[in-house]
């Protein structure tokens, strides 16, 4: 499927599905089994030139676009979710949101090594006591001199045990509620930091996902990104690209999931010939067919309208855009997984084949960058407000 996409972008789908095909496709057992990262991955990775797809190419990056972050993230996650899973929290949560909001001589130190994968990254906003709820945070960043001192704890990080600069939210004044969270660079060698554990999941094994603690961690307050209590800013401009990107992900499974299906129905007899000419599993393959390229569609066009705002361009629409992108996407690779599932009959509910895998690994999405639940509610607030003014 073309969807007008440039020569460029044919030529990065093709690379990037090709290089996962055969660098990771052979590790895809190992990876879930042993929840293992290969050694070397980010720079591999910095090595095909996607660290920074959408990073200014002084920095050492591409200088493309979310389009092309899309492409790379759905022909990543058609061959692996959960390292797909781990290069979107280094490149687009950490290096992405730094590139769009940190200072010249912050983003002059920290994103060339980013963008290479000599250093890896993550974002950590979460905490044991506040997702949903992001504007409930409790960790704290005071004052002290020239650094500012974090106490708190973070939770359900990607990349968290691994991780060298994480981008890190904290409460600069508690007292002003949103209006008074600040965001942070912390590099893991810096006193106080410390990885409380590696969190065991279901799925997406193979991207380590940690507790982190600060304990009168010292920042340097230079390492302030964006200006104080305004991290609220930070965040949000990031979290719409976040879930088009999200979005991309699930496309990956998706298509994987359909393409294990087709084949298994085109092998698989039982009344004497293939299930695939079964029209009841016929229809389950449309359908997923159909989720597939409706998400694609959807995607794509929330990449476009984020492209463009990061232009400086209007995009007004893409808060209600990506969170939409997401959420369907979202819920249709899950859907598309287990429907896959259910082809592979019994074959599919063992561990020998991947199908199962997959639905653990689409699962996530329907949680992380905010939930289905929470999705709806950004989508249905921006309706409402446009709304008043006239229409969406
Ligand atoms: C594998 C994994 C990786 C992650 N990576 C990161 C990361 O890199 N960085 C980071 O900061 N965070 C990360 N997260 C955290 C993730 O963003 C949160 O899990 C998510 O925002 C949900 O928060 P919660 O788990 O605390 O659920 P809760 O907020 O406790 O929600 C529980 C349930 O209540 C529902 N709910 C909550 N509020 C409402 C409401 N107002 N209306 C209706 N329903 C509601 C939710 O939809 C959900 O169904 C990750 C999580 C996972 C599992």
């Amino acid at each position: 499927m073309n969807l007008q996409l440039t020569d460029e972008q044919l030529m990065l789908e093709e690379t990037v599905y090709r290089w996962a095909k055969n660098e990771i496709g052979p590790l895809q057992e190992k990876i879930d089994e042993e929840d293992w990262m290969p050694p070397g991955l980010f720079r591999q990775l910095g090595e095909l030139g996607v660290l920074g797809v959408a990073i200014d190419e002084k920095y050492g990056g591409a200088g493309l676009d979310v389009i092309s972050e899309v492409i790379v993230g759905e022909q990543m996650a058609r061959i692996c979710p959960a390292l797909t899973l781990s290069f979107g929290a280094h490149s687009n949560l950490c290096a992405g949101n730094i590139h769009l909001n940190a200072n010249d001589e912050l983003k002059s130190k920290y994103l060339p090594p980013l963008v290479k994968g000599e250093k890896i990254g993550a974002l950590a906003l979460t905490e044991p006591g506040a997702g949903s709820d992001a504007m409930g945070i409790r960790t704290r960043a005071v004052l002290d001199g020239d650094h500012f001192v974090l106490n708190g704890s973070k939770m359900f990080i990607t990349n968290g045990p691994i991780a060298d600069i994480i981008l890190v939210y904290a409460k600069t004044e508690p007292e002003r509620g949103p209006a008074g969270i600040s965001a942070f660079i912390v590099e893991k060698q810096f006193e106080g930091f410390s990885v409380s554990r590696k969190i065991k999941k279901m799925g997406m094994r193979g991207s380590p996902t940690g507790e982190l603690s600060f304990d009168n961690c010292r920042v340097p307050a230079e390492n302030l990104v964006g200006e104080l209590n305004r991290g609220v800013q930070v965040m949000t401009r990031g979290l719409d690209i976040e879930r088009v990107l999200v979005a991309a992900c699930c496309l990956g499974i998706a298509r994987q999931a359909t393409d294990y299906a087709i084949k298994y129905a085109g092998e698989r007899e039982q009344f004497g010939r293939p299930i695939a000419s079964f029209q009841m599993i016929q229809a389950k393959l449309a359908e997923m067919y159909t989720a597939y390229v409706a998400a694609r569609a959807l995607t794509f066009q929330a990449a476009a309208v984020a492209a463009k705002a990061t232009r400086g361009g209007k995009g007004t629409d893409l808060t209600q855009m990506a969170a939409a992108a997401a959420l369907f996407a979202a819920e249709a690779a899950t859907k598309v997984c287990s429907d896959a599932i259910q082809i592979h009959g019994g074959y599919g509910y063992c561990l020998e084949f991947p199908v199962q895998k997959l639905w653990r690994d689409a699962k996530l999405f329907e949680i992380g960058a905010g939930t289905s639940e929470i999705r709806k509610l950004v989508i249905a607030r921006e309706l409402i407000m446009k709304g008043r003014i006239g229409t969406f």
